[in-house]
């Protein structure tokens, strides 16, 4: 039986080895997926033995998203431009680093919440590896202008200049800005690690339109306070539960060749969760 994981620290709360036991359910696959709690000082080693057990692949959550694709041997270009990765997939001596965070969250967004980006006006707060992963496919999508606030500015700022050619093809206006960031939004992305350390909400009600749409990429009892903050404030909330599903299924079709079906995973999670 092939052999996948998750290494993170903390990675106890994961629900991805539901998530893909259950695609590989649905899609007649075989394989095995565990978690793996990895030491602070560890990942290396970790890469290292669970290759040597077998392992085809693995999601790589915090912290190690930016260390990850310093072991690959390839890395895709999504996964360049982000400068992290949340899976690897091994192959003999071939170790691909991928990013499925930011297409899982577009995925979300617009399949499943029914926003399309298009002409929008789309803040993302955070700029560690969530914020990294999801900008270059959010710019894919075409919003009218993205700006990434972060409480240590300077980040956002290298974020920006990355992505700054890749923005100006698709006619974005890209900007960063501090957490007091200016004007009103249609799309609002909590990618902070707010909400995970319970230490509120980092930007004021001010940043949402009428009726935006307000996601934090956390999910379960962590999310409950952005949801409530956004559903007081006068706009649709979302946790982060969609893009764990989508980025999975990305992850699943990157490992296995095969997408499996998304949409029917995240209303059972869904509804186990409840
Ligand atoms: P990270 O690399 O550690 O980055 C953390 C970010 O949060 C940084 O921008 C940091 O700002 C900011 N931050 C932390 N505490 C803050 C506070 N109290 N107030 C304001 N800003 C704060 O983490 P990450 O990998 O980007 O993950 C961020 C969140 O996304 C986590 O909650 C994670 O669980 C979630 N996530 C969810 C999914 C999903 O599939 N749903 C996927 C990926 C990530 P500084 O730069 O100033 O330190």
């Amino acid at each position: 039986m092939d052999l996948y994981c998750v290494m993170g620290n903390p990675v106890e709360h994961s629900k991805s080895p539901w998530i893909h036991a259950r695609f590989a359910e649905l899609t007649g696959q075989l394989l095995r997926y565990d978690k793996r709690l990895i030491p602070l000082d560890g990942f290396v080693r970790a890469v290292r033995d669970f290759r040597a057990e077998g392992g085809r692949g693995c999601n790589v959550t915090v912290p190690f998203k930016f260390e990850a694709p310093q072991l690959a041997t390839r890395l895709t270009p999504r996964a360049q431009l982000a400068q992290a990765s949340n899976i690897l997939a091994f192959d003999g001596n071939d170790i691909l680093g991928d990013n499925t965070d930011g297409i899982g969250l577009v995925m979300d967004v617009q399949d499943n919440a029914g926003v399309a980006l298009a002409g929008r006006d789309v803040l993302i707060v955070g700029a560690g590896g969530a914020a990294a992963g999801v900008l270059g496919p959010f710019i894919d999508a075409q919003p009218r202008r993205i700006v990434i606030a972060n409480r240590t500015v300077d980040k956002a700022q290298a974020i920006v200049e990355r992505h700054a050619a890749m923005a100006r093809e698709h006619g974005v206006e890209l900007h960063a800005s501090q957490l007091e960031a200016n004007g009103a939004f249609d799309v609002v992305i909590n990618a902070t690690a707010a909400s995970m350390s319970g230490s509120g909400i980092p930007i004021a009600a001010s940043v949402l339109k009428p009726r935006a749409l307000a996601c934090d990429l956390m999910y379960g009892p962590a999310a409950a306070g952005f949801v409530a903050w956004a559903q007081e404030n006068g706009a649709v909330a979302r946790d982060g539960l969609g893009m764990l599903v989508e980025q999975a299924a990305e992850a699943f079709l990157v490992w296995r060749g095969v997408r499996p079906p998304s949409a029917q995973v995240l209303a059972e999670l869904r509804a186990t969760l409840a």
